[in-house]
């Protein structure tokens, strides 16, 4: 029978008692009839009695076992209850201290691995948690993102993952030599993402060392996506060599003819026309330094606009004439839609004037002689205005339509040149007009001609009627 021990000694007790009282029983019964019952009534108190001295004594360790149960499974909320103040009453004392103390030390856990979670979800850095086994514990949705991870990547291997040696070999390091390791990885397959990461080792806690010959009991990876650094710093490095190579060619001109009349030509009747071709490249020069000032000024954090509202038709009078006598030289007529002087754009009329004159001026130097160019500016919904600048010139390809905004980049280099364009001008309008928080762009058709167009806020207060 497998009962339990306290159970067990009530039975045996009884026993015992059941035992001597009919040993006695039996004597009685033979010399003293009354005794017998007396010792009958006897034995049932005894046996009464013996029943609750036992209960009482197993009561406690019941409630304590129960306890312990409850508290294994976390359910326990109730104190023992036991109030007694001998041995079971402090040891339940000490059992609900200590339930008090897990529960404490429950919440503190579960409180930092919360922290823990929100931490990596809100980090722009990718994080990888492998074990000892070198196996993958967890990745952040960084880290899924930035290498679009599928979910399921738990308890693979980093190579299957994401197949990279150097990184496995890094998390290798870190684990069974304690290496850090920081290294670029470049991943072709996530869009050539260039990636910054850093390989540490998870010290063991002091219970833990000497384990398995590891001296780690896993290791981070933290990813960070440097790919819009890199990209910067490409840009950066074609800036400079572009502004090296556009400086270079009116310099080594200027320097070349400078030598030939300072070795004799001086005095020949080709000097004049010398002087004109250093003052055509000092001018270039000029105009480069100037666009590359107006563009760094621009791009500038100390760059801010006047904001002033202005009737859009008298911007238009005024840079016409700027670009009236080229034009005149071309025979080239500049027309312009009726613009009502009511129609006022809000922006920086300085830095706008540049925005016509710059358009205005590629319109004149792109379109052959005895050609056209209208200028038209018509609302576009409650808030924008858009201007549009068309010619009949020799037009863009459309492969190079996307790139004439940027910096240096000409359709044809040598004939923009040839017509003192430094490849800044669109360049300088996109960052005008975006300042401005508005759209510009272009459409054409090789050989017909080419159409500008960007959008300006509008005042807000104005109404106007349709042009
Ligand atoms: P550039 O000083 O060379 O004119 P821009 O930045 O003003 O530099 O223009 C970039 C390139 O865009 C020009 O070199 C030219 O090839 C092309 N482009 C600009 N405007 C026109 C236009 N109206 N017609 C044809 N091509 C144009």
């Amino acid at each position: 029978m497998n009962l339990p021990f306290q159970r067990k000694l009530m039975v045996l007790f009884i026993f015992l008692l059941l035992f001597l009282l009919l040993i006695q029983g039996y004597l009685i019964y033979f010399f003293k009839k009354p005794l017998f019952f007396s010792s009958l009534i006897s034995l049932l108190i005894i046996l009464f009695l013996g029943y609750i001295f036992l209960r009482i004594l197993t009561q406690p360790i019941q409630r304590m076992r129960e306890m312990a149960r409850r508290l294994a499974t976390g359910s326990s909320e109730r104190e023992i209850q036991i109030y007694s103040n001998d041995e079971w009453g402090e040891l339940a004392k000490a059992v609900d201290e200590m339930k008090i103390r897990l529960r404490e030390k429950i919440e503190e856990v579960s409180r930092e691995r919360d922290y823990l979670q929100t931490i990596l979800k809100g980090m722009v850095e990718g994080v990888l948690v492998v074990d000892e086994r070198a196996r993958i514990l967890m990745v952040n949705d960084a880290l899924q993102k930035i290498l679009s991870l599928s979910s399921e990547v738990v308890d693979k291997a980093p190579l299957e993952a994401i197949r990279n040696t150097e990184l496995e070999e890094a998390i290798r390091g870190a684990i069974k030599e304690g290496k850090n390791s920081a290294f670029e990885l470049t991943f072709p397959l996530s869009g050539g993402k260039t990636l910054e990461v850093n390989v540490v080792g998870i010290f063991p806690s002091p219970g833990e060392i000497g384990k398995e010959g590891e001296k780690m009991k896993g290791a981070i990876a933290v990813f960070h996506d440097i790919s819009r650094l890199k990209e910067l710093e490409k840009i950066r490095q074609d800036f400079v060599a572009n502004v090296s190579h556009e400086l270079r060619t009116p310099l080594t001109t200027i320097k070349g003819y400078t030598e030939t009349l300072l070795d004799g030509a001086l005095k020949e009747d080709v000097a004049p026309q010398f002087l004109q071709v250093i003052q055509k490249h000092a001018d270039r020069l000029t105009k480069i330094v100037e666009d590359l000032l107006a563009l760094s000024k621009i791009e500038s954090k100390e760059f801010y606009l006047k904001w002033e509202p202005f009737p859009l038709s008298d911007l238009i009078d005024d840079v016409s004439d700027f670009v009236r006598e080229a034009a005149q030289k071309k025979k080239i007529s500049i027309s312009r839609s009726i613009i009502p002087s009511s129609l006022e754009a809000t922006g920086d009329r300085n830095y706008l004037e540049q925005v016509f004159v710059n358009l205005l001026d590629n319109a004149v130097k792109y379109t052959h002689e005895r050609g056209e160019i209208s200028i038209s500016a018509v609302e576009k919904g409650e808030r924008e205005i858009q201007v549009s600048i068309q010619d009949n010139g020799i037009g863009i390809p459309q492969e190079d339509l996307s790139r004439i905004f940027e910096r240096f980049y000409r359709v044809d280099k040598g004939r923009s040149q040839e017509l003192g364009g430094t490849g800044l001008g669109l360049s300088i309008v996109k960052h005008i007009i975006q300042a401005h928080g508005g759209r510009v762009w272009a459409e054409s058709q090789l050989g017909k001609g080419s159409t500008f167009y960007f959008t300006l806020p509008k005042r807000s207060d104005t109404i106007i009627s349709a042009s």
